[in-house]
């Protein structure tokens, strides 16, 4: 089979693997689909260290081709999305049967367990209640997640802000009340007006920016949730934090370690997912073969205009 290996800054190469064999507890997935994550931006643009290989690759859905002799839950054709930490650029993946989700019966380049859960977890956390004000800063790939799983919670309004236009027009289709360009219009301002001078009761940064992290103190209702679903990566970040302090903030890090975390995001995600309940066909913008994999990364550093997510795609034989 192929693989994508990471052997220099930018530079993926595409090589042969022996098919992986599964061990007792695991199934061997034939991989249809693999996001490009933005976690994995700096390490393609920085390379591994010297003399060192990677192989990442952590979103991925595909079919069933073989079963552990001790899994009783998952028979060969299964569709799943799958939890795994690595050489998910690659045909084949074996997984654990645990980590494996059902994923109906829709395109499976859809069904991107990994990050489905991360969302899932963050509006879970955040905890957006009926009648809530909610305010989404950064209307990307995550954003877009957060703000339908915030939606079916049931908010008063659910404002979405970002600097891009076509992202503030995808995010009115996707059911937005109010959305801000934060390049003409002062956000904070708007959200005051939008809740009658209170402020949100929940922001969700989902920039993974100091601007957009600063600007959730300003959006806030005192006593209100801030969550960080943004990936923080590079310098430092700083936070008024006396003054968050004050304001008796209830900070959420929705970024998720624990495995049962973890776990039960992807369960309940991809049963949204499965059942129609989290669309995602306008979220996966862009699609590459294994062996543009270098040029699926480049697209998501660069982000184009209408870019959302970037996802490697395998021919699916069914
Ligand atoms: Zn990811």
């Amino acid at each position: 089979m192929r693989i994508a290996a990471l052997r220099g800054p930018e530079r993926f190469e595409v090589e042969e693997a022996p098919v992986p064999v599964p061990r007792p507890d695991e199934v061997v997935v034939r991989v249809v689909a693999s996001g490009v994550c933005a976690s994995e931006l700096e390490p393609w643009v920085d390379g591994p260290p010297t003399g060192e290989v990677r192989y990442p690759g952590h979103e991925v859905s595909g079919v069933v081709t073989e079963v552990g002799s001790d899994v009783t839950t998952l028979a060969a054709g299964a569709r799943v999305g799958v939890w795994v930490t690595e050489r998910g650029f690659a045909e084949y993946v074996a997984v654990r049967a645990a980590y494996c989700f059902p994923a109906g019966d829709g395109p499976l380049d859809l069904a991107l367990a990994e990050p489905i859960a991360c969302a899932v977890n963050a509006v879970e956390a955040a905890d957006v209640r009926l009648g809530d004000d909610v305010v989404v800063i950064g209307a990307g790939f995550m954003g877009n997640l957060v703000q339908r799983l915030a939606a079916l919670r049931g908010p008063r309004r659910l404002v979405v802000a970002d600097a891009r236009g076509d992202a503030l027009e995808r995010a009115r289709r996707l059911g937005a009340t109010d959305v801000v360009d934060v390049t003409a219009d002062d956000l904070a301002a708007r959200v005051r007006a939008l809740t009658g001078g209170r402020g949100a009761d929940v922001t969700f940064e989902c920039t993974g920016t100091q601007r957009a992290l600063t600007a959730c103190g300003d959006t806030t209702r005192m006593s209100g949730t801030i969550a960080v679903v943004g990936y923080h990566q590079g310098a430092e970040r700083t936070l008024p934090l006396a003054f968050w302090n004050w304001m008796a903030f209830r900070l959420v890090n929705a970024h998720f370690r624990d495995l049962a975390v973890i776990m039960r995001g992807m369960e309940v995600g991809m049963r949204l997912h499965a059942a129609g309940r989290l669309p995602t066909d306008d979220l996966v913008s862009h699609r590459f073969p294994l062996d543009d994999v270098n040029k699926a990364f480049a697209t998501l550093r660069d982000k184009p205009p209408g870019f959302v997510k970037a996802v490697i795609t395998f021919p699916e034989v069914e």
